[in-house]
């Protein structure tokens, strides 16, 4: 075995169904007086119920949460964690919830508490975003990891398909990444391998009876695992193509994490010859992971084409570009023909 480092992140979760009835305690653990609490629209029912648990701690209710977190947002959110002199976040939501916690985290260093309610798995990480100018600026600073998470998985029961699907391919992307990502070793590999496997056996399940606790669980655990894995490593190949999709072109994050999954596996297995039959092995095929991760995405009915996201064809030669530039780390080296060739795969659905 090669010598590694791991570094773990300290953290304290709370998983199980009903747990969010626990919100008031977990935050006096953190010693949170003054709560900002960020829910977002979709997510307002729980909203409601957490506001009313947690009481006069609220010192104020934020619904606005957008995806990759526009500057404007950001710089809004912050002036209005000073003027109520916020000492703690509590996230309410999807990674769009936990991405504003995370920037008014960065500028106020205070604490977060993360409730998620999809599979994005940022409440793992000490990774943060804040967009301008059609560019995704992501930095990685300890003071926005959350410092404790409440797992509740009765609040995904009402998560749409369409969303669930796509989210639960995001987890799904990090935890295959961790298997070669910057930073990983063989805790990180044992982590995500876990968080596969249980992605892989509970979202067919998931997508075709939305409201069974119990595979809406091992799905919320399989999104908890390959969070840490992304935590603990990095955001690397295929994360990089997504960002830019995101970032430049605005398609939803996690529709473009299901679609490009299978292709930049495909591109880089040859690189990958001890790491393919692990995420085989995990994925329940003996040969061709990628083609196993279409199946699996084809069988979810999440987004396989980046033609059905609504991107013009005649954008692709951008995407490679800025992609090209974006991708400073990857297993196997890789021309701007290279990322277009496979987005162009990407782009037709073809089946690696
Ligand atoms: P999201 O938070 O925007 O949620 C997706 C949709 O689901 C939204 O329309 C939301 O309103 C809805 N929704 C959320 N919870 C719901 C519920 N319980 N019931 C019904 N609807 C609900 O999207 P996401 O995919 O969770 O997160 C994407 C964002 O997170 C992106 O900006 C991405 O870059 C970021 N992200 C960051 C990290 C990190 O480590 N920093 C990791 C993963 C994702």
């Amino acid at each position: 075995m090669n010598p590694f480092v791991y570094e773990s992140l300290p953290q304290r979760v709370v998983f199980g169904p009903g747990r969010r009835a626990e919100v008031a305690d977990e935050v006096d653990r953190l010693g949170g007086t003054r709560v900002f609490l960020i829910n977002d629209g979709a997510a307002s029912t729980v909203g409601d119920e957490v506001a009313g648990l947690l009481g006069d701690r609220v010192a104020i209710r934020w619904q606005e949460a957008i995806q990759h977190v526009p500057e404007d947002l950001a710089v809004r959110a912050r002036a209005a964690a000073t003027e109520v002199g916020a000492d703690s976040i509590v996230t309410v939501g999807g990674g769009s919830s936990t991405g504003l916690g995370k920037a008014i985290a960065a500028s106020h260093n205070i604490a977060i508490l993360a409730i998620p309610t999809t599979y994005a798995g940022s409440e793992q990480t000490a990774i943060y975003g804040v967009t301008g100018n059609r560019h995704k600026e992501v930095g990685k600073n300890p003071a926005v990891q959350p410092k404790a998470v409440i797992y509740d998985p009765e609040l995904t029961l009402g998560l749409p398909v369409g969303v669930t699907g796509p989210s639960a391919f995001n987890a799904l992307a990090h935890s295959v990444e961790a298997l070669y990502a910057p930073g990983c070793n063989p805790v990180t590999s044992a982590i995500a391998m876990d968080g596969v496997r249980a992605i892989h056996r509970s979202l067919p399940t998931v997508m075709a009876a939305p409201g069974d606790l119990a595979a809406r669980s091992d799905l919320l655990y399989g999104a908890y695992l390959s969070g840490m894995a992304l935590g603990a490593t990095a955001a690397a190949f295929h994360h990089k193509i997504c960002h830019v999709l995101g970032g430049a072109f605005n398609l939803v994050h996690a529709d473009a994490h299901s679609v490009i999954l299978p292709h930049a596996i495909a591109f880089l297995a040859p690189a990958l010859s001890a790491e393919m039959p692990v995420l085989a092995a995990a994925l329940g095929v003996e040969h061709n992971p990628a083609g196993a991760l279409w199946d699996l995405a084809v069988a979810s009915h999440v987004p396989t084409t980046l033609a059905a996201l609504g991107l013009p064809r005649d954008a692709l030669d951008e995407v490679a570009a800025r992609a090209t530039q974006e991708i400073t780390v990857t297993p196997r080296p890789f021309t701007h023909a290279d990322i277009l060739g496979l987005l162009d795969r990407a782009y037709d659905g073809v089946r690696p």
